[in-house]
C-alpha cells in the first residue's frame, strides 16, 4: 500500500479539525475537504487555536505548531483528495450523505488507498459495499477532543483485510494513539457499552430514583467516572445519544435497547444539552 505521506480528511467539523490536527501534527500532509467555506474557515480556525494552546502549554513547540498548520491545505474541491495516500471521512452522521462521499471517493482516490469512516453507528461493512475496494475500507473511530484522547477504535467490516487493519493500526500509533480491534456491529463497543449506561441513568431520573447531580455524583464518587453520565450526555448532545440508542435498538432488536421516554421528550423540546443552553442542567 505504500508509505502513508498525504492525509485526506473529508469534513472539517468537530472530529474533522481534530483528525487534521494529530495527523498534521505527526508529521503528514493533510488535504481538509469540506462542503462550504465558513465550515472550513472555522475549521482551520479551531486547528490554529488548538495548536497554539498546545505551544502555550508546552507539548509541542511554536515552530511545531506552525510546521503542523502549514502542512494542512484547505479546500472545497474534492478531487484535491487524488494525490492522498490514505483518506479518511468525518462528515455528517448520515448513510446518505456517508454513500455519496465513499463512492465520489472511491472515483477519485487511487484504487490501493485505504478509505476509512469515522463513524459512530454506520455500517462499515455497509459503507464498503458502496466501493470496488471494500477491503481497503475500514473504520477509525476517534474521541472528542481528538489531540486529547488516546483512543483509537479501529473497526473491521466483514471484508476489511488484515494488512488494511494493520496499516491503519500502525497509523493510529504514528499518531501517538492507542488502537484497539473491534468488529463491525452497530455502536460497535464504545456506544454499545456507553449510551445504555446514559439511558439507564435518564430512567432513574425519569423514575424519581435520583435528581441528575445525584446521579451523576454517584458515578463520580463511587466508580471514579471523571464526568456523571448525565453530564456526559449532555455534553455528547442529547439528540446523538438518541440516534445512538435508536440504532442500537433498530440494529440489535432487543427491548433492552429502547430509548428512555424521557430523553425522547427533552429531544422533542429542543432541550440537546451543552449545545442548545439545556439539557439535564443549564448552561
Ligand atoms: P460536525 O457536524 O461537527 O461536522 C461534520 C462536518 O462535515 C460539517 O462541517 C459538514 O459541513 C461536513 N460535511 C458534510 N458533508 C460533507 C461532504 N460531502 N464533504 C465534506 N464535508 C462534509 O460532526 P462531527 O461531530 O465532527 O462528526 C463527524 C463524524 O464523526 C460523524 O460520523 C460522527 O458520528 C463521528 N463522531 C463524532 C464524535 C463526537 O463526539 N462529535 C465522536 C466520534 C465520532
Amino acid at each position: 500500500m505504500g508509505e502513508i505521506k498525504t492525509a485526506g480528511v473529508v469534513g472539517a467539523g468537530t472530529m474533522g479539525n481534530g483528525i487534521a490536527h494529530v495527523f498534521a501534527r505527526s508529521g503528514l500532509r493533510v488535504v481538509l475537504c469540506e462542503v462550504e467555506r465558513r465550515f472550513l474557515d472555522r475549521g482551520l480556525d479551531t486547528i490554529r487555536k488548538n495548536l497554539a494552546r498546545e505551544a502555550e502549554k508546552g507539548k509541542i513547540s511554536a515552530s511545531e505548531a506552525d510546521k503542523a498548520l502549514a502542512r494542512i491545505e484547505g479546500t472545497l474541491d474534492r478531487t484535491w483528495l487524488a494525490g492522498s495516500d490514505f483518506v479518511i471521512e468525518a462528515a455528517t452522521e448520515r448513510f446518505d450523505v456517508k454513500r455519496a462521499i465513499f463512492q465520489e471517493l472511491d472515483r477519485i482516490v487511487r484504487p490501493e488507498v485505504i478509505l476509512a469512516s469515522n463513524t459512530s453507528s454506520i455500517s462499515i461493512t455497509k459503507l464498503a459495499a458502496q466501493t470496488g475496494r471494500p477491503d481497503r475500507v475500514i473504520g477509525m473511530h476517534f474521541f472528542n477532543p481528538v489531540p486529547m484522547m488516546k483512543l483509537v477504535e479501529v473497526i473491521r467490516g466483514l471484508q476489511t483485510s488484515q494488512e488494511t487493519y494493520e496499516t491503519v493500526a500502525t497509523l493510529a500509533e504514528k499518531l501517538d494513539k492507542t488502537a484497539v480491534e473491534v468488529n463491525d456491529a452497530p455502536g460497535f463497543v464504545s456506544n454499545r457499552v456507553l449510551m445504555p449506561l446514559l439511558n439507564e441513568a435518564m430512567f432513574a431520573v425519569m423514575d424519581g430514583v435520583a435528581t441528575p447531580a445525584a446521579v451523576d455524583e454517584v458515578f463520580r464518587l463511587g466508580m471514579a467516572h471523571p464526568m456523571g453520565p448525565l453530564t456526559l450526555a449532555d455534553f455528547i448532545g442529547l439528540d446523538v445519544c438518541l440516534d445512538i440508542m435508536r440504532v442500537l435498538h433498530e440494529g440489535l432488536g432487543d427491548p433492552k435497547y429502547r430509548p428512555c421516554p424521557l430523553l425522547i421528550r427533552m429531544v422533542d423540546a429542543g432541550w440537546l444539552g451543552r449545545k442548545s443552553g439545556r439539557g439535564f442542567y443549564t448552561y
